[in-house]
């Protein structure tokens, strides 16, 4: 029967596109790709010579039509992004729902992903964490953003890119104070990967003083806070406590 793949490419290092993966997009008939283009430089490197059609934040509606029509006439497909992992931050939403809604096999080839790889070397906490994607882009939004996790206790991550990493940790500041404990994770897997972590001011001019680290992409990590302890009051005092705060102004 047809299966749909989702497949993970790398975040720049092509070693890390996985034997499963490369033996699956040679045996499927159509490669979906967000960037044929950007993805045809790949393909060449593992010789994968599958046909590809685009699918992108602006199509995916329309091309979910064809790839239905595809895998009703028992074609095997399988969905890639730029990079990492497809849906996560990068499009293939739509179009993994529909595929499963109209009762095909969805099979996930995992692999590189930039979130959980910063956070496997950024020492924050790693037991609960909260992906938020991108900030906004514009400050009022990202300030909106950033005050609405003030008193998060979980790791909180953040995909930057280039042109707004001062901007973005300049906010942090304004919006948390100068000592929130920030881990940026720059160019994974890449050449100049750098993992470096403090205190989010002393982070800022770190980054301020070196224009190499302002370049690439980025991972932004935020320590959650210090979960506040209530100690000696009983569970049903707690709740009351809770149930009132909920009606404060
Ligand atoms: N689907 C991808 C994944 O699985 O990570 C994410 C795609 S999203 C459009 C691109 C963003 O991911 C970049 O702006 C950056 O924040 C992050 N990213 C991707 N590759 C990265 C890398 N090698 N190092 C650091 N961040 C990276």
């Amino acid at each position: 029967d047809a299966v749909f793949y989702v497949v993970a490419t790398p975040i720049g290092n092509l070693g890390d596109l996985t034997p499963r993966a490369v033996d699956v997009l040679q045996s499927v008939a159509l490669i979906a790709a967000e960037d044929t283009r950007h993805s045809g430089r790949l393909m060449g490197h593992f010789n994968i010579k599958t046909p590809m059609i685009s699918v992108h934040d602006h199509n995916e509606r329309q091309r979910l039509q064809t790839i239905l029509d595809k895998l009703a006439a028992g074609d095997s497909i399988a969905l890639i992004s730029d990079a990492g992992t497809p849906l996560i931050s990068d499009p293939g939403f739509i179009v993994v729902r529909g595929v499963r809604e109209a009762g095909y096999k969805v099979v996930p080839i995992p692999g590189c992903c930039a979130v959980i790889t910063a956070m496997c070397a950024a020492g924050l906490p790693t037991d609960r964490f909260v992906f938020e994607g991108f900030l906004p882009a514009k400050r009022s939004g990202r300030q909106q953003k950033l005050s609405e996790i003030i008193g998060e206790t979980r790791t909180v991550i953040y995909y930057e890119s280039t042109h707004r990493i001062l901007d973005s940790l300049q906010d942090m500041i304004d919006v948390f104070g100068p000592d929130r404990y920030v881990v940026l994770a720059r160019e994974l897997t890449k050449t100049f990967e750098t993992i470096h972590g403090d205190h989010v001011q002393a982070l800022l001019e770190w980054v301020k003083q070196d224009h190499n680290q302002q370049k690439g992409e980025f991972v932004v990590l935020i320590q959650g806070v210090e979960p506040v302890v209530m100690e000696g009051f009983s569970a049903e005092t707690l709740k009351v406590l809770d149930i009132m705060l909920a009606e404060l102004p």
